[in-house]
């Protein structure tokens, strides 16, 4: 059975009680910082010296260090770096200026379940994932609403980790909506998969398949557009909404009939198979090391898919079409102002 955290199971005066520090400005790190301090938490950012977030943190009344003064000074130090920056970061100016008790507290557990940071045994280590973009974080806080998140701890120095973790939650809004207790490793793969599988690879890859093939049989690449992006949203949100079942209720029979005898012959017994494999790959680490040593070797293969994608005809054409529809963006700026560099 699932155990979900509502607002009255959160002690808000334990996260009162620390001095938290906030490494990091973009997505989560700007969303974060603004929710604790409007909650009444005494928070620092960690930034590095000349960093372009530095004005914006500062535009927002929140105060701005060094990445190892704001671990020196403060007891909970909140890791909202790029996944990929953690590992030297934190060996080079978190790690020499960890006190016993302090609590490392992370949004993804990647650096943690691969083993990339391993932090002394006596400090907790634990994690608040909200399961949405920092935008949201911030953008719901402020409706007086939230984001569900996912709390987990990795290790309980003081024995108090879960309840300062969940402490934590209710001061960023994620009590509001619902807080799930999970593992650093279940967080971690079962991210992992669902952006590669479904919410990311696994649809955009559906999208442009089904573009190629309209547009190879002859089909305007607009009409494609349409059909096959410009749509995806309104279905999912009928799905977010209410269900596969309420989006089915919405759609007309000849297109749930479609739905229900096309479907599992697009993803069929080879696609689950694909699945299991990159879900194996996940597990086994070897996603991950992949990952590190692509990074390592400065991206080349990452650099290069991603300009390929860019190159694609789909976003000529979703480009001019959107122009016309500017109402479709009108959310943009708010996740460009989000956004660190
Ligand atoms: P981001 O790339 O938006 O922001 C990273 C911030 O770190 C920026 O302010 C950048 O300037 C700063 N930074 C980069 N390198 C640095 C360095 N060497 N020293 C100091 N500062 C540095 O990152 P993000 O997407 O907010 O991700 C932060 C964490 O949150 C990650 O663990 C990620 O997995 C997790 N997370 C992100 C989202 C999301 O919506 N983006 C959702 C859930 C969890
Ligand atoms: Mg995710």
């Amino acid at each position: 059975m699932a155990t979900l955290y509502y607002e009255n199971d959160a002690d808000p005066t334990l996260i009162h009680a620390r001095k938290v520090a906030v490494l990091g400005y973009g997505s989560q790190g700007h969303a974060h910082a603004r929710n604790l301090t409007e909650s009444g938490v005494d928070v620092r950012v960690g930034l590095r010296t000349g960093s372009s977030s530095r004005r914006k943190a500062e535009e927002a009344g929140l105060r701005v260090t060094t990445v190892a003064d704001a671990v020196k000074e403060s007891d909970v130090i909140v890791l909202l770096l790029p996944d990929t920056e953690q590992q030297s970061v934190y060996d080079t100016q978190i790690a020499p200026h960890l006190s016993a008790g302090d609590c490392l507290m992370f949004a993804h557990g990647f650096n943690i379940r691969f083993g990339q940071i391993v932090p002394p045994p006596d400090v907790d280590v634990a994690m608040v994932a909200p399961k949405g973009p920092g935008h949201l974080v911030r953008r719901t806080y402020a409706e007086g609403a939230g984001v569900p998140s996912l709390v987990a701890v990795h290790q309980d120095a003081t024995g108090s980790a879960h309840a300062l973790a969940l402490s934590y939650a209710h001061a960023i809004g994620a009590t509001r909506a619902g807080v799930l207790d999970t593992t650093f490793a279940e967080e971690t793969e079962t991210d992992l998969f669902g952006e590669q599988a479904v919410l990311c690879g696994g649809m955009t890859a559906l999208v442009m398949a089904g573009y190629e093939t309209l547009v190879e049989a002859g089909y305007q690449p607009e009409s494609a557009y349409f059909e096959c992006l410009h749509e995806m949203k309104l279905i999912v949100d009928l799905m977010y909404e209410q269900g596969i079942a309420g989006m089915r209720y919405s759609i007309s029979d000849t297109a749930e009939y479609g739905d229900l005898t096309r479907g599992p012959r697009v993803i069929d017994e080879h696609v689950r198979a694909e699945m299991r494999q990159i879900l194996s790959d996940i597990r086994d680490g070897s996603f991950a090391q992949e990952w590190i040593e692509e990074n390592r070797a400065g991206r080349p293969q990452f650099t290069k898919l991603r300009e390929d994608g860019k190159q694609h005809p789909i976003e000529q054409v979703g480009a001019d079409l959107r122009a016309m529809m500017p109402f479709v963006a009108a959310g943009r700026e708010r996740v460009e102002d989000a956004s660190g560099g």
